[in-house]
């Protein structure tokens, strides 16, 4: 088990610069291969430089600090990377970012832990709302109140007491995180947990701010301004930039999205961009055609209705549809025909109907004996 760089040193963690430097020194010399003939000197002497090297040097201290040895050890011990006193192979510790991802990836990609003093984004925000028919199809500017956590005012966002300030936690350094290096026969392993003092916020609050508890947050209905989009359809949602939970350590805050539920029509169904319309017509005006005025989300069209139209035939008319939510042109209206059959007739009306009934005489084919004679042949096989 590799010892503790500070232990090998003889000095405390939090020991300024001189006190490493003057401890290095006394050792160094009492160790010194030259000097000290007892057999394990230079194994000793090794050790003692690979500390100083590490905790002389400010960023390769924090980076111990926050990680053990695996923070200074080249790929972070897995699997026997780079040895140790190595440390000509990492390139001034500029790119730990790398060191980070490649521990995240060891730990089932866990989301990254950083400093938890960094600024970091607000978490987003989901709203539903629910609109008219009429406004998603034409769009409309409005406003809308959603409940939504702010910065405290009064502590502003440090959740201590006016006048007092939060203090690092000194069980982690404020990293938030404790790490602890195991050596195992497969090589070396950092254990890196959430700092139980401070839950990892790597600071601990001594004196609570009253109007927020501590969180530095307090919830609150704020009113926004947002357009509905026009043609926006049910389901769909709109991404207002910046309006989510304010960011942490002055990051910037999230978004929010708005999910919109739209109401029906009463005559109208909408499928994407079209809009159908069940059109009731007479069985004359079905029979002789007729023009008829139809409506529409953008008023009212004429119709024309061809003679001899069927119920369920159906008509468009063109670009009377809801306007595309991407500029995409416009949709269509469809029109469905149902011809409606005449119910509780007058003498006369009967009386006209079996005239018309006489005179017409054309039954479908389908209908009568002369079907139920075919379906007959077929099963008998005397089809021809
Ligand atoms: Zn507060
Ligand atoms: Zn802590």
């Amino acid at each position: 088990m590799k010892r503790d760089y500070y232990e090998v040193l003889g000095v405390s963690k939090d020991a300024t610069k001189d006190e490493i430097k003057k401890a290095y020194r006394k050792l160094s010399k009492k160790y010194h291969p030259d000097l000290n003939k007892e057999p394990d000197a230079a194994e000793k002497f090794k050790e003692i430089n690979e500390a100083y090297e590490v905790l002389s040097d400010d960023q390769k201290r924090a980076q111990y600090d926050r990680f053990g040895h695996a923070g200074v050890n080249g790929q972070g011990g897995f699997g026997g990377g780079g040895g140790f006193g190595d440390f000509g192979d990492f390139g001034g510790f500029g790119g730990f970012g790398g060191f980070e991802d490649i521990f995240d990836s060891f730990f089932g990609g866990s989301r990254r832990r950083k400093d938890p003093n960094a600024p970091r984004k607000g978490d987003d925000l989901q709203f539903r709302m629910n609109i008219s028919f009429e406004d998603a199809v034409f769009g409309k500017q409005t406003e809308i109140e959603i409940p939504r956590e702010e910065e405290c005012e009064t502590c502003h966002g440090t959740g201590a007491k006016p006048g007092t300030s939060p203090k690092t936690c000194d069980r982690c350094n404020g990293t938030g995180q404790i790490s602890q290096t195991i050596d195992t026969p497969l090589g070396r392993i950092v254990n890196r947990r959430t700092c139980g003092h401070c839950h990892g916020t790597g600071k601990i609050i001594v004196e609570k701010c009253t109007v927020c508890g501590g969180k530095g947050r307090v919830k609150k209905r704020k009113k926004i301004k947002i357009t509905i989009p026009a043609g926006i359809d049910d389901g769909q949602q709109l991404r207002v930039a910046g309006q989510g939970e304010p960011g942490i350590n002055g990051g910037p805050p999230g978004d929010l999205y708005i999910v919109f539920s739209v109401g029906k029509h009463p005559y109208f169904v909408r499928k994407g961009d079209d809009i159908y319309y069940d059109l009731k017509i007479t069985f004359p005006q079905a029979a002789l055609g007729d023009e008829i005025e139809v409506p529409t989300i953008y008023g009212k069209v004429k119709l024309r209705i061809p003679p001899g139209t069927q119920s369920g035939a159906q008509f468009r008319i063109k670009d009377k549809g809801v306007k595309n939510i991407h500029g995409y042109g416009k949709g269509h209206q469809y029109v469905n025909v149902i011809v409606v059959t005449p119910t509780n007739l007058t003498e006369r009306q009967k009386q006209l109907l079996r005239e018309f009934a006489e005179i017409s005489g054309d039954i479908p084919e389908e209908q009568g004996s002369s079907l139920f004679d075919k379906i007959k042949k077929t099963f008998k096989g005397e089809s021809k």
